[in-house]
């Protein structure tokens, strides 16, 4: 089943935790047939938002993503599937949660464009979800389990 073993790192934004939404996030992956393989709620200190987010260093944005990013706890999580970084990115929606598509968590949980709830890898940067998630999890941290439902999600599987 090695095409259904893409992986992306996604993470609840300080804003979700704070709503109460970071149940309805893992929820609405879960019910794409996406696979959680790790997961932890922690605070991001400056080093790791500056390293996170280092592409983004010199946009006029950097310093208020920084203290937002890093101004209470975020759910980090890996999830694996089929083309689940692009997949991923599809049920996000648009950064800006007041354009975003309603269907979309943005669209229908945002309506902001800095607090915007969620974060997944960049599927049109080549790499990005292998980086982030080493940033955010050691190798032993990834859990390889068997997703019993995997047969009914995926034809071929
Ligand atoms: N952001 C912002 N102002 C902007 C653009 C981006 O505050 O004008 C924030 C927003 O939280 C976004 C993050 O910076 O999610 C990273 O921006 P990116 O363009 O990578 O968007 P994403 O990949 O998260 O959709």
């Amino acid at each position: 089943m090695s095409h259904h073993d893409e992986r992306t790192f996604v993470m609840a934004k300080p804003d979700a935790v704070q709503r109460g939404v970071v149940g309805e996030i893992v929820s609405r992956l879960e019910g794409k047939g996406l696979k959680m393989v790790a997961g932890k709620f922690v605070q991001i200190d400056e080093e790791l938002a500056h390293e996170h987010y280092g592409e983004h260093e010199d946009k006029p944005f950097f310093d208020g993503l920084v203290e937002f990013i890093t101004s209470g706890p975020v759910f980090a999580m890996v999830w694996e599937g089929a083309d689940a970084t692009r997949q991923v990115r599809r049920m996000m929606g648009a950064t800006d949660a007041q354009e975003a598509q309603p269907g979309t968590i943005r669209g229908d949980l945002g309506n902001d464009l800095g607090h915007n709830l969620i974060h997944g890898s960049d599927h049109e940067d080549e790499g990005a979800n292998e980086r982030e998630i080493d940033l955010f999890f050691d190798e032993d941290e990834l859990v390889d389990w068997e997703q019993g439902t995997a047969t009914w999600v995926y034809e071929d599987a």
